[in-house]
């Protein structure tokens, strides 16, 4: 099947009018559609209305803010990687968005869509998972903050409800941390066999704190809790990370596909995460 069902479209001129075209039943939000169109052609998704959000330029930024660097909904893959303030606070924004597709779906591909869109190997998820950000999400009472963590109700569901929209992503900033992503695919562009991303505070060599994503191996949330809870208060050495590596490999549920068995699935999330903490920290040391 490559023709959608019927569908209407409405273009949203403002976020509050995309609110209340969200507040019908049966509708969608098209961002950059890269994910939606294709889904909607195999019947997969079939909205009853659409509701473009492209010309909401005021969800389309990336800037700093106190603590935190925010990220709008709208802002594209390509904005994140042009971004010499994101790639500044967070090497892993660029170390990842090199890798995710290809350079017109990074033109296209949102922020927003990324997150929204759930899929199980989306890049971003682990990236935002391992920072520790918030999602903020917009509804016509107002918004509501819920930890990206938490954001992922399983695989193409979100805490999302009826009415509601992402707004934005925040990020909190922590001065001197180190941050680095891992990806290993099959070809240039493609989706991830399994993918690593490691945010790192450090107090001189001890690690205050860890943060580990994983994607495209069933981590549940995208995080290798267990890796994160042994990296706590030790010593930010090889053996450290090394064992991280092992046991975030352990803890995770990658399974048999075209693009691999679970046994290579779990040999590359034991390399990935080790390679991620041993890049963090060097950054982490380079920026304190
Ligand atoms: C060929 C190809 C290769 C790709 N490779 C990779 C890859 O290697 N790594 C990777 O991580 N990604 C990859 N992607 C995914 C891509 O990068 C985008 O992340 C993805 O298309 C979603 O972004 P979008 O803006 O296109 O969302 P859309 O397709 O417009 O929307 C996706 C979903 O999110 C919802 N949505 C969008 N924005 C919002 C919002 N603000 N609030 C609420 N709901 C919203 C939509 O309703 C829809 O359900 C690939 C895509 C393609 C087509």
């Amino acid at each position: 099947m490559q023709v959608p069902s019927h569908v209407e479209y409405e273009r949203a001129t403002s976020v509050d009018h995309a609110l209340m075209l969200l507040s019908r039943p049966d509708t969608r939000v098209l961002a950059g559609g890269h994910s939606l169109i294709p889904m909607m052609k195999l019947r997969l998704a079939q909205p009853g209305v659409l509701v473009d959000i492209n010309g909401l330029k005021e969800l389309a930024f990336i800037k700093r803010d106190g603590g935190n660097l925010r990220i709008g909904a709208l802002a594209r893959h390509a904005d994140l990687l042009d971004s010499a303030l994101a790639g500044e606070l967070f090497p892993i924004f660029h170390d990842a968005e090199r890798v995710v597709a290809d350079p017109i779906v990074r033109l296209w591909g949102t922020i927003g869509g990324s997150l929204c869109q759930a899929d199980p190997s989306e890049d971003l998820s682990a990236v935002f998972a391992a920072a520790r950000a918030t999602a903020v999400i917009r509804g016509q009472r107002g918004d509501r903050t819920v930890p990206v963590r938490d954001f992922h109700l399983g695989p193409y569901e979100t805490v999302i409800g009826p009415g509601e929209l992402l707004a934005e992503v925040r990020v909190p900033v922590h001065p001197g941390a180190g941050s680095a992503y891992e990806k290993v695919a099959r070809r240039v562009g493609d989706w991830s066999i399994a993918a690593a991303g490691a945010v790192l505070r450090l107090d001189r060599r001890t690690i205050k704190e860890a943060g580990l994503g994983l994607t495209a191996v069933g981590a549940e949330h995208f995080v290798a809790a267990e890796a994160e809870e042994f990296l706590h208060g030790r010593a930010a050495s090889e053996e450290s990370f090394g064992a991280a590596g092992a046991i975030a490999a352990e803890h995770c549920q990658p399974v048999a596909d075209q693009r691999g068995p679970e046994d290579y699935k779990r040999h590359l999330v034991a390399e990935l995460t080790t390679r991620a903490l041993r890049r963090a920290a060097a950054r982490a040391n380079l920026e304190a």
